[in-house]
């Protein structure tokens, strides 16, 4: 059988009887939309990050889409992102009518780089967006202080770090809004998708409940538009709230396999994760980087072993985003590092016998490309 980045069978193994009994309470409620668990979870994940308020929605996409309708994002704005993430973070500032504008990350951790940012405001732009890539956090104190001195807001992008710290504090805790998805993959993964925003403030709060509501204020009748049936969907957040409980043990499980990896490849010529200043990491991925990347890619094959790229083409350099008229070479790191990372195996049920094999693999190929 071959071996994949992720992998939530395992777990579902581990789990089964707690995620069956999630099923059953949820079809025994009496009420298969918005009822008491996407209540239960909205305040149990609020209360996790000791922040004021938690709406669930239906995906991480419309997590950020929401969140920056919310925040008063719209048409003739200009936000603030980079290139190297997910193309959801930019699909959906685009479909607010909102201008995504990129910046560079940093060679060392691939994470946004805060030295950029000044220079791409201008007139209109209204909002930043940092991603949370890979498990840790970008450079929030040199970020905050530029949103500050500007009049912009912040909506942190947190689909790949639950349970992330920085300096402390954890993901999502600072800024005005945070999105977050629970896609399978996720460190905190659904049966299916699901996605939340976090906020400090009450009337964000409101907005997203009528967003993601039709853009109703009560049943049936309509005060905003756009609205939208966002929902985050109650089996789905029955599920969340018993994985919740364990989202630390997710987190301390990816470290363990983390730290197996960067101890077992240390002299290999793989450029292995690092960690900035003041961060834990959650290794959503464990992203390495290699010249000969395809090259070890292709040799890992008949081992049995399927590697990921997240992600293996910037955004701004894919034909859906032409129209913003970026051209090759205006993000040389970003670009630079597309062509060389990738990522290994990594999920907290991953276990040492099958994370050898890997390691073995590794090492035999390095060898030799
Ligand atoms: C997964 C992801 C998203 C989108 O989440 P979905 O639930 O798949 O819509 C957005 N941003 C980042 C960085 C992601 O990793």
């Amino acid at each position: 059988m071959t071996m994949h980045v992720w992998s939530y069978l395992e777990e579902y193994r581990e789990e089964r009887a707690d995620i069956l009994d999630a099923v059953e309470t949820v079809f025994e409620s009496g009420q298969l939309v918005l009822g008491q668990s996407v209540r239960g979870f909205e305040e149990e994940f609020a209360a996790y990050h000791g922040i004021r308020h938690c709406v669930g929605v239906d995906n991480g996409t419309n997590a950020i889409k929401l969140g920056l309708q919310a925040l008063g994002v719209g048409p003739g704005d200009e936000v603030i992102t980079v290139s190297n993430t997910a193309a959801p973070t930019v699909i959906a500032i685009d479909s607010v009518g909102a201008t995504p504008v990129f910046v560079d990350v940093r060679r060392e951790d691939y994470l946004m780089d805060m030295e950029q940012v000044e220079d791409a405001i201008t007139g209109r732009t209204t909002c930043l967006v940092p991603v949370h890539l890979y498990g840790q956090c970008v450079d929030m104190a040199p970020l905050r202080e530029i949103a500050r001195r500007h009049g912009l807001k912040i909506l942190e992008d947190c689909a790949q770090a639950h349970g992330a710290r920085h300096h402390g504090a954890l993901a999502g805790t600072m800024s005005d809004a945070a999105a977050y998805s629970f896609y399978p993959t996720k460190v905190l993964g659904a049966y299916g998708d699901g996605g939340a925003v976090i906020t400090p403030d009450d009337e964000t709060e409101e907005n997203l409940r009528r967003l993601r509501y039709y853009g109703m204020e009560k049943v049936y009748y309509v005060t905003r538009t756009p609205g939208h049936n966002s929902r985050l969907d109650e089996v789905q957040a029955e599920i969340l709230r018993r994985k919740l409980t364990r989202l630390d043990a997710y987190v301390a499980g990816r470290q363990a396999v983390a730290a197996r990896y960067t101890e077992a490849l240390a002299d290999t010529g793989l450029v292995l994760p690092a960690l900035a200043e003041g961060n834990t990491h959650v290794y959503y991925v464990y992203v390495v980087r290699h010249p000969r990347r395809d090259a070890i890619i292709e040799a890992l094959k008949p081992y049995g072993i399927s590697l990921n790229i997240s992600y293996p083409w910037p955004v701004h350099t894919m034909t859906g985003f032409s129209h913003l008229g970026y051209e090759k070479g205006s993000l040389p790191v970003t670009e630079e590092l597309a062509g060389e990372i990738f990522s290994l195996p990594m999920y907290p049920s991953l276990s040492p016998e099958a994370q050898d094999k890997v390691i073995a693999a590794l090492r035999d190929v390095l060898a030799t490309v």
